[in-house]
């Protein structure tokens, strides 16, 4: 066992505060972590918060987590002491499933082990984030992180990063590709960087106007304000796939209305509550709503890589532990740009 110290939530109503606990010892094919930086995802504070249903608390959330090797155990080959390592959403799986063993390990038949907010495959040790100062995980679990890249802007690849650049992936973006990216967030802006780099014409939908000149610089083409009257008249079949990375419920009928012929509409925000949807906006055109979530860890490590070749990271406002609570709050009113990371040595 290691001390750590971090940051936790102790119930749904109250604020996050100074939380000290103890991590397993290093197992045969665990490494342990000094962690750098630690983003915060609009996940945490649904979780946090209970709006995805009842949490396991006390809870140290935190799933984008970056840092550096200082331990290994005896079986470990893929770290030595002193590499930058990455831990995202999840930290086990059962292992031997046919998803766990073709790379999709978030899709493991037995349910993947979340960061935080979840038990260890005991059954009983609750699983704490990356809110702290030090880090245990199992090898296969974990990425490498090349050694170019900022790690503050790192930090958050490790969920909004992946999570984008997975449904860009399936869906075969391509420089023939008209993408739309609904909300320009932590997960938003990561997916105008990557869909950019793959050469799709980028349309932000935001209804935050400040944001156009970042989704200009991002990579889109173009910016939709869709606070405006009627905004998706003009844009009617004009899309094929069009990710939703909003976390409040929203109206998806006009963006179902701006895909084309066998267009996509990807759902990747998880408010908590049940969309409506119009069955015509679905007829016609042959249009689909689909969902994704994260990535496997080979595609994790995929992502690590083309961020590294292509020198992407995210764009971050570097915060010190005891702005958490506030970063919280201005996460919820849309004013991040684009993500709030954690400074680990303030804990
Ligand atoms: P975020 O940084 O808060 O970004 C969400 C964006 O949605 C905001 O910046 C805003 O963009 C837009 N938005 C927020 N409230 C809105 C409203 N009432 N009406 C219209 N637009 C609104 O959040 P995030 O960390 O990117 O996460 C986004 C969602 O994805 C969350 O629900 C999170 O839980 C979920 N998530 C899913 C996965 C997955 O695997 N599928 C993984 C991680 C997170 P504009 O200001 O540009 O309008
Ligand atoms: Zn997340």
């Amino acid at each position: 066992m290691r001390e750590a110290k971090g940051y936790a939530v102790l119930s749904k109503s109250k604020p996050l505060e100074p939380f000290n606990f103890s991590r397993r010892a290093i197992g045969a094919r665990d490494v342990g972590f000094e962690i750098l930086f630690s983003g915060i995802c609009h996940s945490d504070i649904h979780q946090a918060r209970e709006e995805w249903g009842p949490s396991i608390f006390p809870m140290v959330p935190g799933h984008e987590i970056v840092g550096r090797v200082t331990q290994v155990g005896a079986e470990v080959t893929k770290f030595k002491d002193g590499d930058l390592i990455g831990v995202g959403v999840f930290v086990d799986s059962c292992g031997n499933c046919d998803n766990c063993n073709r790379g999709m390990e978030h899709f493991c038949r037995e349910g993947m082990t979340g960061t935080y907010n979840s038990l260890e495959r005991d059954g009983k040790t609750i699983a704490f984030g990356g809110y702290s100062n030090y880090f245990v995980i199992n090898e296969r679990y974990a990425v490498s992180i090349p050694s170019n890249l900022d790690l503050a802007g790192v930090a958050p690849l490790l969920c909004a990063g992946i999570t984008l650049y997975s449904p860009i992936r399936h869906w075969n973006v391509s420089e023939k590709s008209r993408v739309g990216i609904i909300g320009l967030g932590g997960l938003g802006h990561m997916g105008v960087k990557f869909a950019a780099a793959l050469g799709a014409e980028v349309t932000v939908f935001s209804h935050s106007q400040g944001k156009m000149d970042d989704a200009l610089k991002f990579g889109a083409k173009k910016f939709v304000n869709t606070d405006q009257e009627e905004w998706h008249k003009p844009l009617r079949k004009k899309f094929d796939l069009i990710l939703n990375t909003v976390s409040a419920e929203i109206d998806l009928d006009p963006y179902l209305q701006c895909l084309d012929t066998d267009g996509t509409l990807v759902i990747i925000g998880l408010p908590g509550k049940p969309y409506a949807v119009h069955a015509g906006s679905l007829l016609d055109g042959r249009r689909s709503i689909a969902g994704s979530m994260i990535g496997g860890m080979p595609e994790l490590q995929e992502m690590m890589n083309f961020c590294g070749e292509n020198q992407i990271t995210s764009q971050v406002e570097l915060i010190g532990a005891n702005y958490i609570n506030e970063a919280y709050e201005r996460t919820i009113k849309s004013d991040v740009k684009y993500r709030f990371v954690i400074d680990a040595s303030t804990f």
